[in-house]
C-alpha cells in the first residue's frame, strides 16, 4: 500500500511538474526581465512618456535621507497594509533614537474598504480621535506622518492624487482627488482636534527612511507583502518632470504595475491570467499578482521545512477541501514553485534598481543598503535567501546589504515628516 502511495505521489508529481515549467524562470528570462524594466523606469521617469508607462515613477518630493539631527513629536497613520494604525512618535536628537510611544490598530471593515470616500476618512479621523483622547494629546497640534500605500501621484510633499486603488481597497470618490484634503475634511467634520503639517509617505519610502536613521548607506527601500513594491534615491536631473537638476529625489517606482502594458506576456502562465481576469482591478498590477497569491501565511506553513506537509493538511481541512496525501504533496509542490519564481522575479526588479544607482554615479562597484519589509519577506521560510541568491546573479557589481526595517510605516512616516521639517527649517535660515 505504502510504495503505491509513493509510486502514485511520483507520478502526480511529475505531472504537475509539467504544468509548473512555465513558472521556472532561467538566469537568462530573468536578465530580460530586468532589461525591460530598465527601460520601463526610463519611460516612467521620462517628461512627456511617464503619461502612458506602465512603471509610473512617482516623485515623492523626499529630497534627503536622514542626517541624525531630525527632533520633534509626530502621528502617523498608515493605510495599506495589513492593518491600518495611529502611531505616536518621538524622534529625539541626543540619544539618536526613534520611539514609538504608543500605537492603536483599527480595523478597517470590508464595508468600509468598498464603501464612499467620506465613510472611509471619517473612519479614520474617528479611529485618530480615539487615539487622541486616550493618549491625552488632543490639545496639541503634532505634525503627522500619514503612510499610504497605494500609488499617488505627488505634488508636494503634502499634496498626493490617488491614481488608483490597489489590493482590495475600492472607496469611491477618492481616486484623482488629493488625501491629504480628504483627510483634513474629514477632521474638519467633527471639529474635536486638529493636526499640523502633513507628510505623504508611501509604504517604501517610510521602510528606506527608517532603516536610513540606522544606516546612511540606505537609498532603497522595498515591500514585499500584501503588495510589492520599491523606492530608491533617483539623481534630480534624471527626474525630467520635476524642476530642478540638483541634488537627488526618492523615487516611488510602483513596480506592480511592471506589465501592465503587456510587456510580461511571454512569462505570464495561463493560471497568472485566470488570477488577473478574476481580481476586483483586471488588466492592472500584473507583476505585483506574480508575486502575491494565495494567504502569504499558509504558503509559508506549507513551505516549513519540518512541519511543513502536516501544516498542508491542517489548511486543506480548514478549507473544506477532500484531500489525500498526494493532494498535499502536490499543494506543497506548486507552493514552493510560485513562491520561489516571485522570489526571483523581486529579485530582478531589486538588481534592476541597484544597477541603476551604480551607473547613475558611474561606479565600477556600488555598495548599497536596502531597507526591507512586508509578510512574503519576513515570514516565508526561504523566501529572502532565494531572493538575495538571485540578487547576486543578477548585480553581480553591487554590494547589497538587506535590513528589515522596524516598523517603516510607523517610525519611517515620522522619520519623512522630521525631514521634511528639518528642511523646511534650513531653507528658512
Ligand atoms: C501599492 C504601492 C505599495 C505596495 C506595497 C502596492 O499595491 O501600489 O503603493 O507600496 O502595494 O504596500
Ligand atoms: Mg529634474
Amino acid at each position: 500500500m505504502l510504495s503505491w502511495i509513493v509510486s502514485k505521489a511520483a507520478l502526480v508529481c511529475y505531472l504537475v511538474g509539467k504544468y509548473l515549467e512555465p513558472f521556472s524562470l532561467s538566469l537568462e528570462k530573468l536578465q530580460e526581465v530586468s532589461a525591460q524594466l530598465q527601460k520601463d523606469m526610463t519611460r516612467g521617469l521620462g517628461k512627456h512618456t511617464h503619461h502612458r508607462a506602465s512603471v509610473k515613477m512617482l516623485p515623492t518630493f523626499v529630497r534627503a535621507t536622514p542626517d541624525g539631527t531630525e527632533k520633534g513629536d509626530f502621528l502617523a497613520l498608515d493605510l495599506g497594509g495589513t492593518n491600518f494604525r495611529v502611531l505616536h512618535v518621538r524622534v529625539m536628537e541626543e540619544e539618536q533614537k526613534v520611539l514609538k510611544m504608543d500605537s492603536q490598530i483599527c480595523a478597517i471593515p470590508r464595508e468600509i474598504m468598498l464603501g464612499t470616500g467620506e465613510q472611509l476618512f471619517d473612519h479614520i479621523a474617528e479611529c485618530l480621535s480615539e487615539f487622541l483622547d486616550s493618549q491625552k494629546l488632543k490639545r496639541q497640534t503634532l505634525p503627522l506622518g500619514f503612510t499610504f500605500s497605494f500609488p499617488c501621484e505627488q505634488k508636494e510633499i503634502d499634496k498626493s492624487i490617488l491614481i488608483r486603488w490597489t489590493k482590495g481597497f475600492n472607496c469611491s470618490g477618492v481616486e484623482g482627488e488629493d488625501v491629504v484634503k480628504l483627510l483634513k475634511e474629514a477632521i474638519h467634520r467633527r471639529g474635536d482636534y486638529d493636526i499640523g503639517s502633513v507628510a505623504m509617505v508611501n509604504d517604501t519610502v517610510g521602510t528606506m527612511m527608517s532603516c536610513g536613521y540606522w544606516d546612511r548607506s540606505c537609498e532603497i527601500g522595498m515591500i514585499i507583502g500584501t503588495g510589492t513594491n520599491a523606492c530608491y534615491m533617483e539623481e534630480m536631473k534624471n527626474v525630467k518632470r520635476v524642476e530642478g537638476e540638483d541634488g537627488r529625489m526618492c523615487i516611488n517606482t510602483e513596480w506592480g504595475g511592471f506589465g501592465d502594458d503587456g510587456s510580461l506576456g511571454d512569462i505570464l502562465t495561463e493560471f497568472d491570467k485566470v488570477v488577473d481576469k478574476t481580481s476586483i482591478n483586471p488588466g492592472v498590477h500584473i507583476f505585483e499578482k506574480m508575486i502575491r497569491k494565495f494567504e502569504t501565511r499558509f504558503i509559508s506553513e506549507i513551505e516549513e521545512p519540518d512541519s511543513g506537509l502536516e501544516n498542508a493538511q491542517q489548511i486543506l481541512t480548514k478549507l473544506n477541501l477532500k484531500w489525500d496525501l498526494v493532494d498535499a504533496r502536490v499543494v506543497r509542490l506548486v507552493c514552493d514553485t510560485i513562491s520561489s519564481r516571485s522570489a526571483r522575479l523581486c529579485a530582478a526588479a531589486l538588481a534592476t534598481i541597484a544597477n541603476r544607482i551604480r551607473l547613475n554615479r558611474g561606479l565600477d562597484y556600488l555598495k548599497t543598503t536596502v531597507g526591507v519589509d512586508g509578510t512574503v519577506y519576513r515570514k516565508h521560510p526561504n523566501f529572502s535567501e532565494e531572493l538575495q541568491a538571485a540578487v547576486r546573479l543578477l548585480a553581480p557589481k553591487c554590494d547589497i546589504k538587506f535590513l528589515v526595517s522596524e516598523d517603516g510605516s510607523g517610525k519611517g512616516a515620522a522619520m519623512v515628516t522630521a525631514v521634511a521639517q528639518r528642511l523646511a527649517l534650513q531653507s528658512r535660515l
